[in-house]
């Protein structure tokens, strides 16, 4: 069928025939607004994250299961960036005429994997067409308990610079699929990334973490917004970076400087957080239970500026700091 004939209320209803009547929603899709049930002494966390096509995904590169479950992802690793508990999503599609059926039917397929891997149901959204680039916009709501919930704001000098994960896979993956090759572990990292949305609840748990974010835009851009809003500076040792064993083997054969994707490159979606060192051994044991520990990259200086240094002392000085919008060459 297509989607001219299938219509935007004839989609809508496609879309809610998926969605189960879920816990906590007590008015769902379908009326003019979603009637939620929030949980006495929690606080609402809202974020919102839109993807556009040519901007933020290719579709010759990334299909629409893939597509449908990223959209929520990035969306998802911003509540656990907060430490928050995600709840609901609402989902915006600005859809143009080349985009079949099957290929929304798979999308919103993905998407909904992805919810209900979390916990999340979708409740409403909005759907219109487009003249051009199709365009995915999803809303986030969570929610935590007022003093579990970690701000970009609170690092203090002393504080250890902690991530999960891996870092420069996502990168990596983006080059490879644009050099043609569309298998791999960056690949997959790249088009499906996990948001660390039960790290960042029991980071909440165990700590809480004096600062945190999501590394969306790449190390030193977004350490940077920890840096600025705490008002503090940082010291980074590239020898710490976590590194995959598949990026090591993989990196070389892409760009010259190892380092460069793990600070700039942006799209990995680990939580970089900040800790006193007093707190640390709980937050680690808080991820033992389930996963890799973090990573101590670094600390925080009371001095102003984010200074890399070499395994060797060297100060290093990278070529590029992060993904920035607004550069349309
Ligand atoms: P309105 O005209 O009041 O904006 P809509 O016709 O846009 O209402 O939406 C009707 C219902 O369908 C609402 O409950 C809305 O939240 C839901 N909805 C619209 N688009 C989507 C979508 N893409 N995904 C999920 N729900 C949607
Ligand atoms: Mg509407």
């Amino acid at each position: 069928m297509r989607l001219m004939e299938l219509g935007e209320f004839g989609l809508i209803e496609r879309i809610a025939c998926k969605v189960g009547q879920k816990q906590g929603v007590r008015i769902g899709i379908g009326d003019d607004a979603a009637a939620i049930e929030p949980t006495s002494g929690f606080e609402v966390l809202i974020t919102t994250d839109m993807l556009v096509e040519g901007v933020h995904f290719d579709l010759a590169l990334s299909g629409p299961f893939t597509l449908g479950k990223k959209s929520l992802a990035v969306n998802l690793s911003d509540i656990a960036a907060m430490g928050g508990i995600p709840r609901h999503f609402l989902l915006s599609l600005a859809i143009p005429e080349n985009i079949s059926v099957e290929f929304l039917d798979n999308f919103v397929a993905g998407m909904l994997e992805m919810g209900d891997q979390f916990g999340v149901t979708l409740i409403g959204g909005d759907t219109c067409s487009a003249r051009q680039g199709m365009v995915v916009s999803v809303t986030v709501i969570g929610e935590q308990s007022p003093d579990l919930i970690v701000k970009r704001s609170g690092a203090q000098p002393g504080d250890l610079i902690c991530v999960t994960g891996t870092l420069g896979d996502g990168a990596l993956g983006l080059m490879q699929l644009r050099a043609g090759i569309c298998e791999g572990a960056a690949v997959a990292r790249h088009l499906d990334p996990l948001p660390r949305v039960l790290e960042g609840m029991k980071l909440a748990k165990a700590g809480p973490p004096s600062a945190m974010i999501d590394i969306s835009d790449g190390l030193l851009a977004d350490l940077g917004h920890v840096l600025d809003l705490s008002g503090v500076g940082a010291r980074i040792n590239l020898a710490k970076l976590p590194l995959s064993g598949y990026y090591r083997g993989n990196q070389p054969l892409f760009i010259e400087d190892p380092f460069l994707l793990p600070l700039s490159g942006g799209e990995d979606y680990e939580l970089l957080f900040t800790v006193h060192p007093d707190r640390l051994s709980a937050i680690q044991s808080s991820l033992k239970e389930t996963g890799p520990l973090a990573t101590i990259i670094g600390e925080i200086t009371a001095s102003g500026g984010l200074s890399i240094f070499t395994a060797t002392g060297d100060e290093y000085f990278p070529e590029q700091r992060g993904y920035n919008h607004f550069h349309y060459d």
